[in-house]
This record gives C-alpha cells, structure tokens and sequence, in this order.
C-alpha cells in the first residue's frame, strides 16, 4: 500500500480519495503548512475550532492562529522545526493556547508530524481543542482541593475537640472519667484523681479496671457496669479501702447503634461523706448535750430544793438561839448551812464541769505543785463537811514534788473525798494514802460506809448513775463520771473495791510528771 507521501495533494485515486474523506472529516483539527511557515491546507475542524474559513487562512502564516505575545516565539520554533522536522508533540508539556478568529482563546494539544512531497517539505499538525478536558481537569483539581481542605478543617476540627475533651477530663475535680470497651479495658482515663495517684492515663489505656479494684469490690462492680453495657445507665455510690466513690456510667453506641464502650465518671465524694457524717456526729453530739442539760437541770433544780430548805431552817434557828449558852446549837447550824452551801457549790462545780468536758473547751495544764501540801489543803477543805465523829487522815509517801494541772486534780480529791464522807456514817473515818514512786501518783480514798452493791458496780462511772443504797442520801450521780474524765485527759485510771456495809476504797493513778 502506498503511503499519501511522495503524492501530489490534488492527484485522484481511491487511495487519494480515501485520504481526502479522512482529512476532511476528521474529528481533530487538521493543518497543513510549508516550510515558509504558511498555511496549505486545513481541514473542517481545523474552520470551525479557529472560526475561519480555510479559504481565509491559506497563505497566512501559521503564527496567525497563535496569541500576539507567544507569536514570535512561534515563528522562531516553526522554522526551527522546518529545518529538522520529527514527528513529537508540540510544547513538551507546555499548555498550548490557540487563537480564534475572533481574538478569543481556547487550550490545545498539537502532534506534529512532517511529510515531503515533490522535494517539498511540510509539516502537518493535528489539534485537539481540549477546553472540555482541561475544565474538567480545573473542576477535579478544584474539587480535589476543596476536599483537602475538609479534610484539614475536620481534622483540625477533631484535634481542637479531643484536646478539649482531654482538656475538661484532665480537670475534672476528685475523680476520673473513663471509656471502657466490652472487657472492661481502659479505652480512655483521665482526671485529677489520677494524677493525685501518681498514675498516667497512657498506663492505664489497654489494663483492665476490674483487675484494678479490691476484690470485694470487683463482683459488685462489674454486676452494675455489666447492666450499662445492656443499655442501662447506672448511678450508685461504692466504698473502696475507706474511700467513697459515686459511680455516673452510661452506654456509648457505635455508628450502627450498637454499644461497644461505656463511659464511667467516677467521683471521690470521701471528703464530702466525712463532713456529713461529721456534721451528723455534731449534730448528735448537740442534741445528747441539750438533752443533759435539760436532764442537769431538772436533777439540780431538785436537788437544790433540800440544801436550800436546810440553810433555811437553820438560819430561822440561829436567830431563835440568841442566850450564850446555847452555843453549841448555833454552831451546829452554821454547820448544816456550811454543808448545804458546799453541796450547792459542788452541784454547780459539776456542772461547768461537765458542760466544758462535754464541749471539748477543757484543755490539761500541767504545772508543778507541792503535791502533800495540797492534799492537806483539800483535806481542811473537806473537814467542815464531816459528820460528828468524822476524821480525815493522811498518809503520805514518797516525793511531794509533781506535775499536775491544779484545777483537775483538787476537782478529783474533792469529788472523792466528799463520797467518802457522805456515804459513810457518823463517827466513820476517812483514810487518805498518797504514795509518789517511780513517776506515778498513787491516791486511796478509804471510807467505811455502805459500800457499793455487787450488782451497780459496773455502771458506777456512768453519767447520772446512783447506786439503789443510795437514794436517799444527795447526789447527782455526775462527780465519778467527770473524775473519770479528768484522769482520762491525765493519762490517769480509778478502780474501786467495795464491800456493802463495811466500805469502800477509790484508787487513783496518774504520771507524776504529765507533759504539755
Ligand atoms: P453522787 O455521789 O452525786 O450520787 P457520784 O458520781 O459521785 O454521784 O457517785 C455515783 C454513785 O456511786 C453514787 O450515787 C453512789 O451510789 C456511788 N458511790 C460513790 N462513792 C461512793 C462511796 N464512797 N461509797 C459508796 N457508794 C459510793
């Protein structure tokens, strides 16, 4: 088969024939131009891609179809081509622009490809108009960079909100919050509470809670979360090692609705459990000592009653006995309103007493103190007290010097004493033994009086309790009760031996020398 070059254009032939039905109705642009750079021949296309008629164009130059300012730069590459034409595209790559008879433009490919004919050399190009394909080209390249864009903005979207959930979860006050997976592993853990403990929340990720609880607490636990897992939300409160926590879980579902995670918020509500139940014990505190006191008042109101009624009566008497010799009747009374006056003031020392032990107020001050000298003071005290008969004696041991809070221990002696007296009969002697040994304070108080039953001898120290063998003799049933105090902040110890009818013997014992 003959190929169309060596031809001539004109020459006819089915072969020539074949080939002008082709060039015409190519779907490319078709030009032919000599190696003058001018126009030969074009095809259809070629017309209607450039808006000329070819009649127009052929014997212009080929840079006619090119924009003004890359015209020139046209020629220079034409001739260069005429000189050593190949068949290649044209631009290498370069976005070529065409130019329209109407001085608009539009994109091109060109394929370049020479031929000879009758020892003369032309140069055939075969344009494609691709203004379609480079607007889809601009379309995708807008489309692409439009995605990227999302692209960026959502991640930094999700960036900006996981630093802001990190962010509120590392804050979140005495407590955690948690995402756990369906094997109760840690998806997700933050929260001062952790780093109270000293733990990351990167240790945790991938450890499993359960495993990390007390084991009484494990079973419990997992029972209730298992119950979110199911769809339920759960809030509960739970004690862990002392530590009291309130537990908020609620499912988490997947894109597809199904619940792979829970979310656990779990706050240390320790503080806030021991204030209450601080305030409770307060509270309690407060209403046992109004609930005293009305009791104290009640008790002293009755008990006021006698001494008062006593000091009365001797008083009226008093001035009844007004002849020299009757002396001896005076002093009498002035000793029952002596007596009296002394119960009253003792009622009322224990009462302050109680009312400072009961509110905390009553703080130990130690103090060094001839320890035998003051015994013998709160014994003289003690002896206007006596029945007819009565003698207190003192026996006294071992080094006189010690360390004491004053007001405490004369409140202790006198307490003691004044029981000795008042339960034993007339003529019953009290015997006092101190023995200071070793750093230890000893005190008997021996009476021989009633004597405590066997069967009130364990509640004798209880507030307001009154042994039965001693209903009628006066008491509030409050002096042993606060003794017992006082040696408590004293680092003391009582005990008692006691036999009914034939007396009682009271023991104290306490550091002779008691630190601030
Ligand atoms: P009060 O003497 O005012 O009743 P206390 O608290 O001092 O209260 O004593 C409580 C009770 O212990 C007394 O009521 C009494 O029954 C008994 N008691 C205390 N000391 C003696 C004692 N020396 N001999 C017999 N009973 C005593």
């Amino acid at each position: 088969m003959e190929t169309a070059q060596g031809k001539d254009f004109n020459t006819s032939g089915s072969f020539d024939h074949i080939c002008k039905a082709l060039f015409a109705s190519a779907a490319e642009g078709l030009i032919i131009a000599g190696s003058d750079g001018k126009i030969v021949m074009m095809n259809q296309r070629a017309e209607d891609m450039f808006g000329y008629e070819a009649s127009e164009l052929v014997g212009a130059r080929i840079s006619q179809l090119v924009p003004g300012p890359l015209r020139e730069q046209h020629e220079h590459n034409t001739l260069r081509y005429m000189a050593k034409p190949s068949r290649r595209t044209m631009g290498n790559g370069l976005d070529l622009i065409a130019l329209r008879k109407d001085g608009t433009t539009f994109p091109v490919e060109i394929s370049l490809n020479h031929l000879t004919l009758d020892g003369e050399g032309y140069a055939m190009a075969l344009i494609s108009d691709i203004t379609l394909r480079k607007s889809a080209e601009m379309e995708l390249a807008n489309l692409n960079e439009d995605l990227e864009r999302r692209v960026q903005e959502r991640t930094r979207e999700l960036r900006d909100s996981q630093q802001l959930y990190t962010v509120i979860a590392r804050n979140f006050p005495n407590g955690t919050i948690n995402v756990f997976d369906r094997d109760f592993n840690y998806v997700f853990a933050d929260g001062r509470e952790l780093f109270r403990l000293g733990i990351t929340s990167e240790e945790l990720i991938g450890t499993n809670y359960l495993t990390r609880l007390v084991p009484a607490a494990r079973e419990a636990m997992a029972e209730k979360l298992k119950a979110v897992f199911g769809g339920q939300n759960a809030s509960f409160d739970i004690e862990v090692e002392s530590k009291h926590f309130e537990i908020h879980a609620v499912p988490l579902r997947d894109s597809v609705g199904e619940i792979t995670r829970i979310l656990v918020v779990e706050t240390n509500i320790t503080q806030q459990k021991r204030a209450a139940t601080d305030i409770l014990k307060a509270l309690e505190k407060e209403r046992q000592l109004n609930e005293l006191k009305s009791r104290f008042v009640s008790m002293a109101s009755h008990e006021f009653r006698t001494p008062l009624s006593t000091i009365l009566t001797s008083l009226s008497l008093i001035t009844k006995y007004t002849n020299p010799e009757q002396e001896e009747m005076r002093q009498k009374h002035y000793n029952r309103i002596r007596t009296s006056i002394h119960h009253l003031t003792s009622i009322l020392n224990d009462f302050l007493s109680l009312d400072k032990l009961e509110t905390g107020l009553l703080a130990c001050n130690p103090e060094s103190l001839d320890l035998r000298a003051m015994l013998e003071e709160h014994i003289d005290e003690m002896q206007s007290m006596c029945k007819p008969g009565q003698g207190i004696e003192l026996v006294y041991e071992g080094e006189v010097e010690a360390h004491l809070d004053r007001n405490m221990f004369r409140n202790i002696m006198l307490n003691l004493i004044s029981n000795a007296i008042k339960y034993s009969p007339d003529n019953g002697a009290v015997e006092i033994k101190a023995v200071v040994l070793e750093g230890k304070v000893r005190i008997d108080v021996r009476d021989h009086g009633i004597g405590i039953p066997e069967a009130d001898r364990q509640h004798i120290f209880e507030r307001f309790f009154r042994a039965n063998n001693a209903t009628n003799i006066q008491g509030t049933g409050l002096g042993l009760n606060i003794v017992k105090k006082y040696l408590d902040l004293m680092n003391g110890d009582i005990w008692f031996e006691s036999e009914p009818g034939k007396g009682t013997v009271f023991s104290i014992v306490l550091p002779q020398k008691l630190a601030l």
